[in-house]
């Protein structure tokens, strides 16, 4: 294989951060992980880049993930199987499924990235987890050298979470994800939990929608309320939503009506970052090159010629103020390098 060298990233994160790879591979083949020389290598394995916080340098090899393809796998009586390769682009993905008249993806529709890293953060959104829809896949084990299947039952999802980020596979470079098989019911339900999927569909007149309606209806809100990383460099939802105990919520709700509170199926209660931060004074708010968007307060932006160390100064100053208003903890989603 022939590794380019020295390699700027700024790219290919969609924070735009500046950063240097010793070492560059771009992965097409599955084929391709298996060479021997990336055996002993300190490895990060890189997909859409868009849950990446690229703190500087890195002194090892980086495998850009762009192995193609997509395919019906095989149908029975109550759903179709779909594979696709882990470099495939996840928005271009959800809406071939939607042609090919495969629903069940779209509330996914617009989540920048990868197919491959859509399971190792379970993205999700407007009420739908990707885990929720994932069937199986299959990855290329450093260690072992050898193709390894997971199945459902095995990639211990929660909330933006799975045995990938939870053991440190993903992090360290263990493994990498070559492909990933969807279950998608044939029995279709749109799934219109959350206020801003309904909204949309009643302004557009639309009582009984199709899964062409739910993704259009969730690409414009989306498009509304969300930067695009091409013109505001931004990793999306950069804290993760807090769970506390339901008497913290209700001390809470008693010094602010107006919190919002999903009750969790353990007893406990998801509270809204973006509105934690946005009554913290946060919204539209800089410090030094990086911010939080004037119109979605959970997105941190990079106004320009931001570095990494910008983006921690930036993510620290919003986690005191949280934790001294409302004493939450708010976790960063993305992962740093
Ligand atoms: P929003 O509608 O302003 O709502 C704020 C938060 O309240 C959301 O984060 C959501 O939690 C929660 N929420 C709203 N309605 C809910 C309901 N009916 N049941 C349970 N929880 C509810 O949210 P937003 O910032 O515009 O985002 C809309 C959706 O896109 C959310 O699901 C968000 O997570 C998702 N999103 C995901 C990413 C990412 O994966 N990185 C990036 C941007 C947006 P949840 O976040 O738990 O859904």
């Amino acid at each position: 294989m022939n590794s380019a060298h020295n390699v700027d990233l700024t790219s290919f994160n969609t924070l735009a951060l500046p950063g240097k790879a010793a070492a560059y591979q771009k992965i097409t083949a599955a084929g391709q992980l298996t060479a021997p020389e990336l055996v002993g290598q300190r490895r990060f394995i890189l997909g859409g880049g868009s849950n990446l916080v690229l703190t500087g340098d890195f002194a090892g090899l980086v495998l850009h993930m762009a192995i193609p393809g997509k395919r019906l796998l095989k149908e029975d009586a109550e759903a179709f199987y779909i594979e696709a390769g882990a470099g495939e682009n996840w928005h271009d993905f959800v809406q071939w499924t939607l042609q090919q008249g495969w629903p069940g993806l779209e509330n996914l529709s617009l989540i920048p990235g990868t197919v491959g890293a859509a399971p190792i953060q379970n993205i999700g959104a407007y009420g739908l987890e990707v885990g929720e829809c994932f069937h199986s896949l299959t990855a290329w084990d450093f260690e072992k050298q050898a193709f390894f299947p997971v199945d459902r039952g095995n990639c211990r999802f929660g909330y933006r979470d799975s045995v990938f980020k939870q053991e440190g596979w993903h992090l360290s470079g263990r493994m990498a994800i070559t492909s990933v098989v969807f279950r998608l019911p044939k029995a279709w339900i749109p799934n219109l939990r959350y206020a801003d999927v309904n909204q949309e569909l009643a302004a557009q007149k639309i009582a009984t929608p199709t899964p062409q309606d739910v993704a259009k209806a969730i690409i414009a809100v989306r498009q509304r309320k969300l930067p695009n990383p091409a013109i505001i460099p931004n990793t999306g939802s950069f804290f993760h939503n807090p769970v506390v105990e339901a008497a913290q919520a209700e001390a809470l709700a008693a010094d602010f009506p107006n919190l919002p509170r999903y009750a969790q199926p353990d007893g406990r209660v998801k509270l809204a970052a973006g509105w934690l931060i946005e009554q913290a004074g946060w919204k539209g708010k800089n410090l030094g090159p990086v911010g939080m968007y004037e119109k979605q307060a959970l997105v941190l932006v990079n106004r320009g010629g931001a570095t990494g160390d910008d983006v921690k100064r930036t993510m620290a100053a919003v986690q005191a103020d949280i934790r001294a208003r409302f004493g939450v903890e708010l976790s960063p989603e993305p992962i740093f390098l």
